[in-house]
């Protein structure tokens, strides 16, 4: 994984993951901004001495790697004589519960001295006050898989950089259902909070517990859901500020001059080489290509460029793929913003999908509307129900401009776990 080498002065959002696990570690105290100031320094050269590395300010490699525990959320302890895991429970206020549930292939009436144990530490893997960027998905991802060993990883492609586009799975069920976020690069939110949702049902899965009233082990043993949290890596790596140099961003740079009356980067949608990837897919394609095209969008920019035919980029391409292979009964494509639940293509009228439409309206107070015709083609939802004629929705999320400013996340995720729960059963 890439960390930045930081130091004072630097602005960026490695300085945000930086100041997380200062928090965390409790030697900064709140002031998370991405800003290396005084009290970071302070704070890093504070524990480069309790870690014994030497007190320059700079976080490198090593200083990184001391770090990282408290970005994954766990440490890997190495077995000496005399230790049990409820010794180590104590030792790194967690419980025992947790450090059995993340080795599950450990013994604990026969612990290997030399071995390693995976010890989770005492504070939830998803933090919900960063910018979500491509690095922080990928840091959530290893900390949830290390806790929750029944949430399994893999890759459904990459990423026109080259990025891995991961997909997480959870529960053993036959009925599958896909979720995915952030296909616009500008609504990364979406990605928190499938990642944010993921992290609660683990959790409630591995310890027997409920989310929004329901067992989590049934919804495990129902359905198998898979999520991909982040279509679109290298466009949130623009507008999270990850990405600021290179052959990529400047062609960005070049392509967004074409539209100068789009903010750059905040008003980025599209991927990197400028194609808008929910308009990619082979659902009444030529239909968007001249609404948008008549709008203006005629060649590669910040938003609503169709691409010179369905399924050129591969991020959307991945997406395709993947569901072929699947059978999804139902999928949910998260957006940024209105608070306004999609739920038709044309005239397809698949089974059950305006009752699941209608009930995902009352848990989260959201309103099931008709797509506006402006965007009623080639969205992945489009595509999906046309494909399969099975419930397909586009839920926008949040009030106001996208990127949606982190405060209003709470009543994002409050809004949208019923929705999220129920999704995983509401086709059965
Ligand atoms: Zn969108």
């Amino acid at each position: 994984m890439f960390l930045k080498l930081l130091k004072p002065g630097d602005r960026n959002p490695w300085v945000e993951l930086l100041q997380l696990a200062l928090n965390r570690s409790n030697f900064l105290k709140g002031g998370i901004d991405g800003i290396y100031g005084p009290k970071t320094e302070a704070a890093v050269k504070d524990f480069q001495k309790k870690n014994n590395l030497s007190q320059n300010g700079q976080v490198d490699g090593t200083t990184w790697n001391a770090l990282f525990p408290y970005l994954t959320g766990y440490l890997q302890h190495k077995l000496v004589q005399g230790d049990t895991l409820y010794r180590l429970s104590v030792k790194y206020g967690t419980s025992l519960h947790q450090i059995e549930m993340a080795n599950p292939h450990v013994d604990p009436l026969n612990l290997q001295v030399g071995s390693t144990v995976i010890v989770p530490l005492p504070f939830p893997v998803v933090p919900t006050q960063l910018r979500f960027t491509p690095t922080l998905l990928e840091i959530c991802i290893q900390g949830l898989t290390a806790r929750y060993p029944f949430l399994e990883v893999s890759s459904i492609g990459q990423s026109v950089m080259g990025t891995d586009i991961p997909c997480l799975k959870i529960g053993s069920g036959l009925n599958e259902v896909f979720y995915n976020g952030s296909h616009h690069a500008n609504e990364w939110i979406t990605s928190l909070l499938l990642m944010k949702f993921l992290e609660d049902y683990c959790k409630s899965a591995a310890y027997s517990g409920k989310i929004f009233g329901e067992r989590a082990s049934d919804l495990y043993i129902l359905s198998t859901l898979y999520v991909v949290p982040m279509v679109n890596p290298d466009g949130v790596s623009l507008v999270t500020g990850e990405l600021t140099q290179g052959d990529y961003y400047e062609k960005a740079v070049t392509m967004s001059k074409q539209y100068p009356n789009i903010p750059f980067p905040s008003g980025w949608k599209a991927n990197i080489s400028g194609i808008d990837l929910n308009l990619q897919y082979p659902a009444g394609w030529e239909d968007a290509r001249d609404i948008k095209y008549s709008q203006g969008y005629t060649k590669p920019g910040p938003r609503d460029y169709v691409g010179s035919m369905p399924l050129e980029a591969p991020e959307s391409k991945a997406v395709y793929e993947f569901t072929k292979k699947h059978n999804f009964s139902l999928t949910l494509s998260y957006h940024t913003q209105g608070q306004v639940i999609y739920w038709k293509y044309l005239d397809y009228l698949p089974p059950k999908s305006k009752e699941i439409g209608l009930m995902f309206s009352s848990v989260s107070g959201y309103s099931l509307e008709d797509t506006p015709e402006e965007s009623a083609y080639a969205g992945y939802k489009d595509w999906f129900i046309s494909e399969y004629n099975k419930p397909g929705y586009t839920i926008e999320v949040g009030e106001g401009t996208s990127p949606l400013p982190l405060k209003t996340f709470p009543t994002i995720y409050s809004n949208n776990l019923g929705i999220l729960t129920l999704a995983i059963i509401a086709s059965l």
